[in-house]
């Protein structure tokens, strides 16, 4: 067991100069997912800044969409009538997420922070990039069934484990940020970051940075959407290979589209050529297939995991033919 401190603060700006103070500290809220790394000693922060006193708990209905705290918990989210009502692709990708436990202490901003799951990351005795630039990669020649196809580097392919985060790329969501500096945003498929030679940094925060929440812009996805979660097995596992589809129809064509991947890139995994493809087209199953085809465009496996080449457009084809009815 490695000492830290602890605190407990009760406004942003207090806690912000906390880390400020302890830069090697962290925030916790639920902490489903800094307590197991600290356990096996993957992280050590020095602090512990406990946040779940902050005021960042409400979801609120805006004049151009909903915005969401970085501190509620994604039972609440899933649960919440306006986002079942009018942001179901985002309640779907929730409930696939974990378990009911996790999803009751597990807060949003939590949830976007985590890490990946790479059994390699999480093994101390194994080489890792990410937990230690330059030990190497274990699941380059490793066992790398749960890994990348899209965007990995010589460094790293390890994938992003959310499936709330797909969903809110796939909804054009935005992260609001606190910092020393003051307040900014940031679109939300620009957040998580592709590993390139420093895999160690997982997304875009800057030191001593903050999330506030997220806000998606008010849209028509609510009749035709679904989220698949292809996984080992039905409860509690990350997605092999998961697709938020989400469709706008007039009639039998397609008005607006938004596709995204889970378990495929070391960030939420937009599939924008899919999309233009697909805008303006009759739904078929082989349009389907087609944007399929373009959304693969340049996946590259690594042995173990082989087999997403084949999983991952044939879970896009299903994904679009749920959503479409
Ligand atoms: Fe580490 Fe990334 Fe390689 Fe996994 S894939 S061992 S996280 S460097």
């Amino acid at each position: 067991m490695i000492n830290f401190e602890y605190t407990r603060v009760s406004s942003v700006k207090a806690a912000i100069d906390v880390l400020a103070k302890n830069p090697t500290g962290s925030f916790i809220a639920g902490g489903t997912n800094l307590i197991d790394l600290m356990k096996r000693g993957v992280t050590a922060p020095s602090r512990l800044i406990d946040i779940n006193n902050l005021p960042l708990k409400q979801i609120e209905e805006t004049k151009t969409g909903l915005s969401i705290g970085a501190l509620v918990i994604n039972s609440d989210v899933e649960e919440n009538d306006i986002v079942q009502k009018k942001y179901p692709l985002l309640a779907m990708a929730l409930k696939a997420g974990a378990s009911a436990q996790l999803r009751n202490m597990a807060t949003v901003g939590g949830n976007i922070m985590q890490r990946t799951r790479c059994t390699y990351f999480h093994d101390t005795a194994m080489p890792c990039n990410k937990r230690e630039p330059g030990s190497g990669c274990g699941a380059l020649q490793g066992y790398n069934r749960m890994h990348a196809i899209f965007g990995a580097s010589d460094k790293c392919i390890a994938v992003h484990p959310s499936d709330m985060c797909i969903a809110l790329a796939a909804l054009d969501a935005t992260v609001h940020i606190s910092g020393p500096k003051g307040e900014r945003k940031i679109l939300f498929t620009n957040f998580h970051r592709l590993p390139g030679d420093t895999p160690g940094k997982d997304n875009t925060l800057l030191k001593g940075e903050i999330i506030a929440g997220v806000t998606i812009p008010e849209n028509n996805f609510i009749k035709n959407i679904y989220y698949l979660k292809i996984r080992d097995r039905a409860s509690y596992a990350f997605a092999l290979v998961s697709v938020a589809a989400a469709l706008e129809l007039s009639g039998e064509t397609v008005k607006n589209v938004r596709l995204a991947m889970g378990g495929v890139a070391h960030k939420p995994w937009r599939l924008t050529e899919a999309e233009k493809f697909l805008t303006g087209k009759r739904v078929s199953k082989e349009t389907f297939i087609q944007a399929a085809e373009i959304a693969m465009k340049g996946a590259k496996a690594y042995g173990h995991n082989n087999f997403k080449l084949k999983m991952a457009p044939a879970a896009i084809v299903e994904a679009l033919m749920k959503a479409a009815g």
